[in-house]
């Protein structure tokens, strides 16, 4: 095994914080990786009423890119407000997350917006490290949302947090097709 190939290991990234970009920036990095030649599977939690430009973009990868919407574009917050179809869809998301990282079929596996379920008490964050610490050496895994978890921060190797300094939406401006999906 030469030095490069030791060096090499998956990382645990997360990209959180109320500014715009971390679904992108988890995109731009499946970019990155498919043109390495790995396999990406992108996994949206909360996802699901909209049709996103990346969604097309993937098929364009085969199955080198496999992108699902596994929620239905919203949920309910908060205790007993919480919609029970959103937690069965939130938990079935992650059900095949854990498959998915731990089968090391993938190389990067993105659970994009899966801070929101976690933070929403959809879904238990020491599970969620319990699966990162056994993943397989190789997997890089990218986990996406405002308020990231401290067990899942820590847990993390890299850490972004983007921060709003403006933003269109502000101003009135609608979501606008191929920047907001
Ligand atoms: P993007 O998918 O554009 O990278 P994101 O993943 O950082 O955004 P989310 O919290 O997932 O942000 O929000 C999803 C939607 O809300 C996207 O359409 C995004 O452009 C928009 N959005 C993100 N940040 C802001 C903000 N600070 N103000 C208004 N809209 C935002
Ligand atoms: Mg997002």
């Amino acid at each position: 095994m030469d030095a490069a190939t030791r060096s090499r290991r998956g990382l645990i990234l997360i990209n959180t914080g109320a500014g715009k970009g971390k679904t992108t920036a988890a995109l731009g990095t499946a970019m990155r990786a498919l043109g390495c030649g790995m396999k990406v599977l992108m996994l949206q939690f909360i996802k699901g009423s909209w049709h996103y430009g990346e969604l097309d973009a993937a098929e364009a990868f085969g199955g080198r890119f496999v992108l699902k919407q596994m929620g239905r574009g919203f949920v309910k917050v908060g205790g007993a407000e919480t919609d029970a179809e959103d937690v069965r869809l939130v938990e079935a998301a992650w059900a095949e997350g854990r498959e998915a990282i731990l089968s090391g079929a993938w190389d990067v596996v993105i659970l994009d917006e899966i801070n929101y379920a976690i933070s929403y008490k959809m879904l238990d964050p020491a599970a969620v490290a319990e699966t990162l610490r056994a993943k397989p050496e190789m997997v890089h895994v990218i986990l996406t949302g405002r308020n990231a978890h401290p067990l899942l921060v820590e847990l993390a190797d890299t850490v972004t947090e983007m921060r709003e300094v403006k933003h269109a939406y502000q101003k009135g401006i609608l979501a606008q097709r191929g920047i907001e999906y």
